[in-house]
C-alpha cells in the first residue's frame, strides 16, 4: 500500500508517502502539517523515515515522525543534520514489501534521490521529475540544468518502458505509462 499523506493538504509542503509493508516506511516528511495523524490513520508503527532530499517542505515534519515513532532517518547526504544514515547510489533501500534501487540523481538539489523497483514497478521520483513533462527547479541553491538533465536520462536508461506507477514529490502520481512522463521531462528540460 502507498498513500500519499500528504493529499489535500493545503500548506508548504511536498508529497509524503506512506509506503506499509514487512517495513514500513514514510518517503519524504512533508511540512506544516499533521503527517502523524495522517499515517495512524493506516498504521500503527513506522520504521524509517526516508528522504529524497532535504529541501525544507520534504523535512519540515522530520521532527514530529522521529518523536512519535522514534525512527532514523536516512538521505544521501550524513552532512545534513537531517539525515542519520546514508543511502548510496546504486545501493538498496526496502521500502514496504520491496527492495528499491538507489539513485543518485542531482540537479534539482545535490542530495537528491530516487526509488526504483523493477519488481514492484514502482518509482519514488522526488522532485527530479513529476506528471505531465514537469521536471524539478534548478534555480535555487544547488540546482544546475545540465546536471538535472543527466540524471533524467540516467534515470531512463534504469527504468524500464513498462514502469507501472510513479510518485512524485509534488504534484500527482502517475498510473498510467509514467514512462513517457520521464521521457516528456527529458524533452522539456532539454528545451528549458
Ligand atoms: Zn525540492
Amino acid at each position: 500500500m502507498i498513500v500519499n499523506l500528504a493529499r489535500g493538504v493545503r500548506a508548504f509542503t511536498s508529497n509524503a508517502f506512506l509506503v506499509d509493508g514487512k517495513r514500513t516506511v514514510i518517503v519524504d516528511a512533508g511540512n506544516e502539517f499533521d503527517v502523524v495523524g495522517a499515517a495512524r490513520e493506516h498504521v500503527d508503527d513506522v520504521d524509517a523515515l526516508v528522504l529524497t532530499h532535504t529541501h525544507p517542505d520534504h523535512v519540515g515534519n522530520r521532527p514530529d515522525i522521529v518523536a512519535e515513532f522514534d525512527v532514523d532517518v536516512w538521505g544521501y547526504d550524513t552532512s545534513h543534520s537531517d539525515v542519520d544514515h546514508a543511502i548510496d547510489d546504486g545501493g538498496t533501500v526496502q521500502l514496504g514489501d520491496h527492495d528499491y534501487r538507489t539513485l543518485h540523481t542531482p540537479g534539482h538539489k545535490d542530495d537528491h534521490l530516487c526509488f526504483y523497483s523493477e519488481t514492484a514497478s514502482t518509482l519514488f521520483a522526488g522532485d527530479l521529475v513529476f506528471a505531465n513533462g514537469g521536471f524539478g527547479r534548478t534555480d535555487l541553491a544547488e540546482g544546475n540544468r545540465a546536471v538535472l538533465i543527466e540524471s533524467v536520462e540516467r534515470l531512463q536508461s534504469v527504468v524500464t518502458e513498462s514502469l507501472g506507477e510513479m510518485h512524485t514529490g509534488h504534484g500527482p502520481s502517475v498510473q498510467t505509462n509514467p514512462y513517457q512522463d520521464i521521457e516528456l521531462a527529458a524533452q522539456a528540460a532539454r528545451m528549458g
